[in-house]
């Protein structure tokens, strides 16, 4: 039975799994975390499709950004998530501040950021965020 990959110590199945599957993220803290996972995992494609269109990490030229992010995911440890702040959502729009323990060749590349997220169409989508 595998370990989620966004460290709740729960199942993968009883946690991001279902929506790395295509189920809908809950609240903006539960897309976080499988984004998180799916980074872990090379998901890239998960990490594109919940990427809102208009936010500045979007690319149109989906190959070169999957690349991009395969390179990413490849050359990452990913070692620990911790959510800092988790407020309830106002109407669509959501903020997730959260510290992300990576490491690339050694070297402790972690950080803490405050996440912006918005809801379109039922579906939350990463907007953006900024140094927390
Ligand atoms: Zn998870």
């Amino acid at each position: 039975m595998a370990r989620c990959r966004c460290h709740s110590r729960k199942l993968e199945k009883r946690c991001c799994g279902p929506l790395h599957a295509g189920r809908p993220a809950p609240t903006p803290l539960a897309l976080m975390r499988s984004r998180y996972a799916a980074y872990a995992k090379g998901l890239v494609a998960y990490v594109q499709d919940t990427t809102h269109p208009f936010g500045p990490h979007w690319q149109s030229d989906r190959a070169a950004w999957a690349e991009e992010l395969a390179a990413f995911c490849a050359a990452t440890r990913f070692d620990g998530l911790t959510i800092v702040d988790a407020p309830d959502p106002v109407g669509d729009e959501a903020t997730v501040t959260f510290r992300a323990e990576l490491t690339q060749g050694g070297r402790d590349v972690g950080f803490t950021e405050r996440s912006t997220f918005r809801r379109v169409d039922g579906r939350w989508l990463y907007v953006a965020g900024e140094a927390g």
